[in-house]
C-alpha cells in the first residue's frame, strides 16, 4: 500500500468515482465501526481537536454526560483555517483527506457546501540548482533514483535504522537527498535523519484508507466541524488547560484552571508532544510502559508559511516545488479554486526547527530560496505578505504530528493507546495502532475506539 500523506503527486488530481455530483460513499475499516456498549456514566474529554470532538459527539448521542475541556481559546486543534488572507479559507493544519475508506471522508463528503478539487498539475524539482518540471527532468538519474527509493522504502525488512542511513547504505546520489527528505521525512512530519524506515514500513503495511488524496475546492474543515458538531463545540469549556489528572479513587478528578472536574471516566486526546512535555501531572504516575511509549514515538517542529504575491512567477501548471534546502516543498495553494497567487511552504523536522528559530525572518529565508530557484529576484519582487503558522510554538500542540523513530514502532502506539484501570482512556492521532496515525481520519478512528472501550468497560 503506498501511503501518501502530504505530498501532492500530480497534486489535487482526483481519480474518484462520481455518481451525479457526489463521490461514492465508501465503507470504513471494520475496526473503525462504532459498537458502543451499555455502560453509562460521566465522562470528561480532554482536548477539542477532531478526536475529542468526535468522541464527545458519540458519547452525547448515547445520552452520556460529557464535559469537554480545551486548553486553548479555540476548538479544532490541528484543524485550523486562516480567513481574510485570500478569497478562501486557507487550511493552516490538515489540508488533505487521505483515501476514501474512512468515516472522515464520508463526513467531509457529506457536508453541504463542501466539494473536492479536481485541478491537475505537475511537480517541479530543484536538482543541482536547476528547477524543472518532472516531465522536463525525464530520464534524469538523480530524480529516477530518488523516486525509486521513495517507492520501495516502505517495503523495508532489515534492521531498524533511519531513512537517511538507508539512503546512504543504498548509495543514493546526495543530490537526491532533499527529494527523498521531501517525500519521506517531511511527509511524515520529521526529517530523514530521525524517521525510522522500519517504522514507516510497518505503518504503511497496515494503511487501509486508500491511496488517493482529496483537497477541498469549496468549504473548509472548520466548516465541516461546525456543521456536524455545533452541539459539541458550543459546550466545550475553552481556556481550560488541564494540569492534573488524579485517578487513584473510584472516580477521576481533572484539574483545569484551578477548578476540579470529577467523572467516572476520562479520555485524554492531547497531542503526544503535550504528554511528552510533562505539563499534565498524573496521579498516580502513568505506568512505566506508557511513559516509555510516550518517549518512543516522535513529534517535532512543523510549519506552514503562506506566501502571497502580486502575481504568479511560477509556471501555471505547477503543483508542488520539491527539493529546496530551506523548505522541503512548496505547493500552489488555491490552485483550481482561486486567482490569488499563493505558495505554501510545508516544512517539517530539522528544516522547520531552523526556520522557526528565525521567527519572522523565516519569510525572507524562503523568499531568498525562491529567488534562487526562479532567478531575477522574482519572489521578492512579487511578494506582498506572509502568514507563518508554526505548530511547534503553539503552547498546547507543540509540534506537527507523530512519527516513527528508530526503536519505536506500532507496539509503542499500542502502549500509548492502552486504557488504565477502566478510568483513563487515550485517543488522538498518535494513539492509532493500525497505520493511520498522523492524520485526521486516524485521529477520528481513535475516538471511535475510545468510545467503544469506554461504553463496554
Ligand atoms: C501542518 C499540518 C498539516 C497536516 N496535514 C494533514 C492533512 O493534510 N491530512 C490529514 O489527515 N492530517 C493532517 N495533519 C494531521 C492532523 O491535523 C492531525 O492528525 C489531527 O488533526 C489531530 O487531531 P487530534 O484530535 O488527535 O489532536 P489535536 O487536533 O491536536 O487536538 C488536541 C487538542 O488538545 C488540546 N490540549 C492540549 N493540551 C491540553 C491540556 N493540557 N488541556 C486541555 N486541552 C489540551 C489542544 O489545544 C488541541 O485542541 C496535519 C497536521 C499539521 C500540523
Amino acid at each position: 500500500m503506498q501511503r501518501r500523506l502530504f505530498i501532492r503527486q500530480s497534486l489535487l488530481a482526483i481519480p474518484a468515482l462520481y455518481v451525479g455530483n457526489s463521490l461514492l460513499f465508501a465503507s470504513c475499516r471494520k475496526d473503525d465501526e462504532l459498537k458502543p456498549g451499555n455502560w453509562r456514566g460521566k465522562v470528561i474529554v480532554i482536548g477539542a481537536g477532531i478526536s475529542g470532538i468526535y468522541a464527545a459527539k458519540q458519547l452525547m448521542s448515547l445520552g452520556i454526560d460529557v464535559t469537554v475541556l480545551e486548553a486553548s481559546g479555540r476548538t479544532g486543534g490541528r484543524i485550523r483555517g486562516l480567513e481574510g488572507f485570500a478569497d478562501f479559507e486557507i487550511e493552516l493544519g490538515a489540508e488533505e483527506v487521505h483515501g476514501k475508506r474512512s468515516e472522515w471522508y464520508n463526513i467531509v463528503n457529506g457536508t453541504p457546501g463542501v466539494s473536492f478539487n479536481e485541478a491537475s498539475s505537475e511537480d517541479y524539482f530543484y536538482i543541482g540548482n536547476v528547477l524543472k518540471s518532472e516531465s522536463a527532468w525525464a530520464g534524469n538519474s538523480v530524480l529516477t533514483q530518488a523516486k525509486t527509493f521513495e517507492n520501495t522504502a516502505r517495503n523495508y525488512s532489515g534492521v531498524d535504522k533511519t531513512v537517511h542511513e538507508q539512503a546512504i547504505a543504498q548509495g543514493i546520489n546526495p543530490d537526491g537527498y532533499e527529494i527523498i527528505n521531501a517525500y519521506l521525512g517531511n511527509e511524515y512530519g520529521a526529517s530523514n535523519n530521525v524517521l525510522s524506515i522500519k517504522g514507516i514500513t510497518e505503518e504503511d503495511q497496515l494503511w487501509e484508507s486508500g491511496d488517493d488524496n482529496y483537497t477541498l475546492k469549496s468549504g473548509s474543515y472548520t466548516n465541516v466541524l461546525k456543521h456536524h458538531y455545533a452541539d459539541v463545540i458550543n459546550k466545550v469549556k475553552l481556556n481550560h488547560p488541564v494540569t492534573q489528572i488524579s485517578y487513584a479513587g473510584n472516580q477521576v478528578t481533572v484539574t483545569a484552571n484551578g477548578t476540579n472536574f470529577v467523572a467516572d471516566r476520562v479520555i485524554v486526546t492531547v497531542p503526544l508532544a503535550v504528554l511528552q512535555s510533562g505539563t499534565i501531572q498524573f496521579s498516580p504516575q502513568l505506568p512505566n510502559a506508557k511513559r516509555n511509549a510516550i518517549n518512543k514515538i516522535g513529534m517535532g517542529a512543523g510549519m506552514k508559511v503562506i506566501l502571497k504575491f502580486k502575481d504568479r512567477f511560477w509556471a501555471a501548471n505547477t503543483g508542488t516545488i520539491i527539493g529546496g534546502p530551506k523548505s522541503a516543498m512548496y505547493w500552489t495553494t488555491g490552485l483550481g479554486k482561486s486567482n490569488t497567487a499563493l505558495l505554501t511552504a510545508f516544512v517539517m523536522g530539522e528544516k522547520a526547527q531552523y526556520l522557526s528559530s528565525l521567527g519572522n525572518g523565516a519569510t525572507n529565508a524562503l523568499l531568498a530560496e525562491l529567488d534562487q530557484m526562479y532567478g531575477n529576484s522574482a519572489a521578492t519582487k512579487a511578494f506582498t505578505e506572509a502568514h507563518i503558522m508554526d505548530w511547534g510554538k503553539e503552547q498546547y500542540i507543540r509540534g506537527a504530528y507523530s512519527y516513527a523513530i528508530v526503536g519505536g514502532g506500532i507496539s509503542q502506539r499500542r502502549e500509548l493507546a492502552a486504557s488504565i484501570d477502566n478510568k483513563l482512556f487515550f485517543a488522538g492521532e498518535a494513539t492509532h495502532t493500525a497505520g493511520h496515525n498522523s492524520t485526521v481520519h486516524g485521529a477520528l478512528e481513535t475516538a471511535i475506539r475510545a468510545v467503544n472501550e469506554i461504553t463496554k468497560a
